[in-house]
């Protein structure tokens, strides 16, 4: 049965995090941050004094052994206040963290989980290639076996934080001549290798996650960059992404609440026609949908955070959950801009800032139709 009463650690690390958001991203810092382009790799030490980069993870490599329930209520209480900050937690956490847990061999989780705990390490995915989008059974990039080592070559595209991270997760194909999901490998690549040049794309929103298109020539690796068994990639990427999805949903709730309060807010105080404009029913029920959808988001977002935790199967859910949530604060933020109007259009509105972020999410880390399909198959079409 699932219990949705908070434990006093829960509380106290919520608490914990609105204190240190707080602080550290007020709402003229978020703006700040947002039109200037500042990315949160300076948060990463204190996101690691508090704990949360090592929220999921057993004791022995630093972490705090907390379940995945936790994980999903500070992420969305952190979205709240800053998309951006959860998610460059989920980055640590959901994707390298778990990456290591999930695949990983003994020696690769001692040497390399403390230092993600510690935000002294960030691992940016560089699976997507200008010819590789939904369908990431087509990668391209090439690694041949050298001497004691890997040559890597190929190109990818649309790689988050790729320049602030400490190490690319570059999946390759690792056997000549193969096709579809057999013969990739995933490989562990120092950002700063040689023969890796990055340019950083324009885009319209997210833009604290700067986004790189990344050439890898003739880039060689050692023996211990091959992550988890050779031949094996594809698997090993698929098998860490209902992680990374509870994340991104837990995140987008808490970014759509905010939304929701933000519009509320609104409505009450802005006056036309003698009377605060909620007080019309048009935007009453406008209002009384947006807040439906984010609960059954963080119901939902509960729901497979529970199952996480019980390591029980969650395809379905993790894909449910994705698509809802993500949909959820796509809604509430196309609504959220109606309900403020000219004040929303400003550029020193957050409404604007989450709804160009937001549009993102729908189509970002696996898009919503392929979700949905994913979901169908499996109930069995
Ligand atoms: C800001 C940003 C950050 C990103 N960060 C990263 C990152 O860190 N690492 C990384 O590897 N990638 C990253 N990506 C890439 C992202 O994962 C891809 O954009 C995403 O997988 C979709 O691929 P695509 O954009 O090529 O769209 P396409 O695959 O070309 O799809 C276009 C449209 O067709 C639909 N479609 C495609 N195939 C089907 C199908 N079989 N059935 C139904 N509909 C279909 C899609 O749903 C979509 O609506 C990022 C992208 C952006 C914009």
């Amino acid at each position: 049965m699932i219990d949705f009463s908070l434990t006093q650690d829960q509380e106290n690390m919520l608490e914990a995090v609105d204190r240190f958001l707080a602080k550290r991203l007020p709402p003229s810092e978020v703006l700040k941050r947002d039109h200037e382009h500042i990315p949160p790799y300076d948060l990463l030490p204190d996101l690691a004094d508090l704990g949360i980069l090592g929220l999921p993870f057993p004791s022995e490599y630093g972490g705090l052994e907390e379940s995945w329930i936790t994980l999903a209520l500070v992420q969305e209480r952190m979205a709240g206040h800053a998309y951006f900050a959860a998610s460059i937690a989920s980055r640590v956490i959901a994707f390298g963290g778990m990456s290591l847990m999930s695949y990983c061999s003994e020696a690769h989780k001692k040497e390399w989980l403390p230092k993600l705990i510690a935000g002294k390490a960030l691992f940016a995915l560089a699976l997507s290639e200008p010819q590789v989008g939904s369908d990431a059974s087509a990668v391209q990039t090439r690694a041949e076996r050298i001497q004691g080592g890997w040559k890597i070559t190929g190109r990818k595209t649309w790689i988050s934080d790729a320049q602030g991270a400490s190490h690319l997760v570059v999946p390759a194909r690792s056997e000549k001549g193969s096709v579809g999901t057999k013969g990739m490998s995933v490989f562990l690549v120092p950002k700063d290798a040689p023969g890796i040049a990055m340019t950083v794309l324009d885009k319209v929103g997210n833009s604290c996650m700067p986004s790189f298109d990344i050439g890898l020539d003739d880039v060689i690796v050692d023996d211990n960059a091959l992550l988890g068994e050779e031949g094996k990639g594809f698997g090993h990427i698929m098998s860490t992404l209902h992680y990374s999805r509870s994340s991104m949903a837990a995140a987008a709730t808490g970014c759509a609440q905010s939304a929701v309060n933000i519009a509320l807010e609104h409505a009450k105080e802005r006056v036309q026609f003698g009377r605060p404009i909620g007080k019309n029913q048009v935007i009453r029920h406008r209002l009384a949908d947006m807040q439906m959808r984010v609960d059954q988001s963080r119901l939902i977002v509960r729901n497979l955070a529970w199952l996480i935790a019980q390591g029980l199967p969650c395809k379905r859910q993790s894909a449910q959950a994705k698509v809802i949530a993500t949909d959820t604060l796509q809604y509430v933020t196309h609504h959220g801009m109606q309900i403020l109007a000219s004040a929303g259009y400003s550029s020193d509105s957050h409404m604007q800032r989450m709804w160009r972020d937001a549009r993102l999410y729908s189509f970002g880390e696996g898009s919503n139709e392929i979700q949905r399909d994913l979901i169908g198959r499996e109930m069995g079409l």
